[in-house]
Order: C-alpha cells, then structure tokens, then sequence
C-alpha cells in the first residue's frame, strides 16, 4: 500500500507535468472507481488543473471552477502518466483514463478496486471524513515530539506501531515505516504509548524524519503493486534495516530480526535493540 514517500513521489512527478493543463475527455472503465461526492456528475472535461498536494496517502488535484479530485490509492492504485499521447502503461488494471488537450493521458490503474477518484467541491476537501481528522505532516517544519506527544496521548494504552499507523496521530505512515521508524527509534512496536519518555518521542520524530527523507530519495518502496507515475518501482526496500528482512542479522546490534504481528498486522522487530517500554 503506498505511504507517504510513495504518494509524494507521485505528487512530484505530477506537478509538473499536469499544473495548466485542462481535461480533454475522461473515460470510466470500471464506474466505481470514479465517485461524485454531492456535486452531481460535474464534467472534469474543460478544467483546468491549478495544483497537485498532498495529505497523509491522499493526492488532491485542484481544478479551476472549485472542484478538486481525491486520489486514494489504498491497496493496489496505481497512478501512471504518459506524454505521448498514447496510453501506454494501460493494463487490464485500468479503471480510468483521464486524457489532456496537451495530449498527455493519465491512467489510474487499480487490480483490487479499493482506491477510488473522489470527485467535489474544493470548499469541501477539508471537511472529508478522512482529510477533517488527520493528524500532522511528519514532514513539516513545525512537527515534533510534542506534536507526536498530543496525539500518542488520545491513545494511551494502544501499542506504539498500532498508534503510529493511526492516520489521526500521523499522517501517511503505514506498515512498512512504522517497522522502519521504530527500529531507527530503538523502540520495540509493542510497547504502551503511555511508557515512552521525551527520550523516545525525540527518537521517533527523527526515525520518522530520516527514514521517509531517506524513502522519498530512493522513490519509496515498492513490495508488490506500487509504481510511481512513469511506472518505476521504488527502491527503499533495498536498504530497509528490518521490514523484510526477518531472520537476517540486525545492522546495529547483530542480532536477528524477527517478525510477530502487533496491531494485526505482521511486524519486523530486532528484539536484540529495540526498548520494551510497558
Ligand atoms: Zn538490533
């Protein structure tokens, strides 16, 4: 599932290609996956695109007359561009191609069909349930441990990894960060929110900083679906310190990684190194 190096490779691919550009034709192949959301079936055909951001895994495309485009990628949504004017990177995947008067397409690939197009109004985008409660940029300037404090303090009793992949407490992380980040924190996943000092808080805000900096420069980590917007796979996990990895010696300690499941959801830990804090 693309997080937030993933998405914001895309986003920086994006922009540059697709700010000024207006909608020539939109074609739906498979109808879910372009959704109106209480603005009827406003035409994309005619606008005009005026910025591509980012919040937490969420892309959002601006367009001239108030209307924006969410882009959830969830599991297996795939964004590609094309220049040409050909749809190249067009696959049994394809569920929209969104075609341009400058003559690029974009394709918006999906095999499992959980990500979607949100189509509505601009003054509505921060009031979306998702966008309204999510939590800060781990990226920003003003992020740190007091940031990540307030919202580890809603969850005092979760573990840590299950409190980190809450989209309300930190925007844009998922499974394989979380494992990342804490690892660079010397912090086990299991340990209780509550149990962690300022030492750690400081820890963790900078294995967040460091190890998406470092994902972001290698063009995110792709494990089975994810590609970028010209169809390049990303390399992080080619240098990853525990997510996938399990059996392999740790590269600070030596001792090996292991995998336990935390949160439902299978987790990389060096039990030699990383803190249980109860
Ligand atoms: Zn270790």
């Amino acid at each position: 599932m693309p997080e937030l190096p993933e998405v914001e490779t895309i986003r920086r691919q994006l922009e540059p290609v697709l700010v000024g550009q207006t909608v020539e034709r939109v074609d739906v192949l498979w109808h879910k996956s372009l959704v109106f959301q209480g603005v009827g079936t406003a035409p994309l055909v005619g606008r005009r695109v005026e910025a591509v951001g980012r919040r937490g895994k969420m892309l959002i495309f601006s367009l001239d007359g108030d209307l924006s485009v969410l882009a959830h990628l969830r599991m297996t949504g795939q964004l590609v561009w094309s220049d040409g004017g050909g749809t190249g990177g067009r696959d049994v995947a394809t569920r929209v191609v969104i075609w341009f008067e400058g003559g690029g397409v974009l394709l918006f690939n999906d095999q499992r069909k959980f990500g979607s197009l949100v189509v509505l109004a601009t003054d509505q985008v921060g009031a979306e349930g998702l966008l309204a409660r999510m939590g800060p940029e781990p990226l920003a300037d003003m992020f740190d441990a007091d940031a990540l404090g307030a919202g580890l303090s809603r969850r005092p009793r979760s573990t840590v990894k299950a409190a980190l992949l809450d989209q309300t407490v930190v925007a844009g992380v998922g499974n394989i960060y979380a494992d990342e980040v804490l690892w660079a924190a010397r912090v086990h996943p299991e340990s209780t929110t509550s149990a962690l000092g300022a030492v750690q808080l400081e820890a963790i805000v900078r294995g967040l900083v460091e190890v998406l900096t470092t994902s972001l420069e290698r063009g995110g980590a792709t494990m089975r679906n994810y590609v970028d917007a010209a169809g390049n796979r990303g390399t992080y996990l080619d240098v990853a310190h525990v997510f996938g990895r399990t059996g392999q010696p740790c590269g600070r300690c030596g001792a090996a990684i292991a995998k336990i499941r935390v949160a439902g959801r299978g987790t990389h830990v060096c039990t030699g190194c990383q803190v249980l804090f109860t």
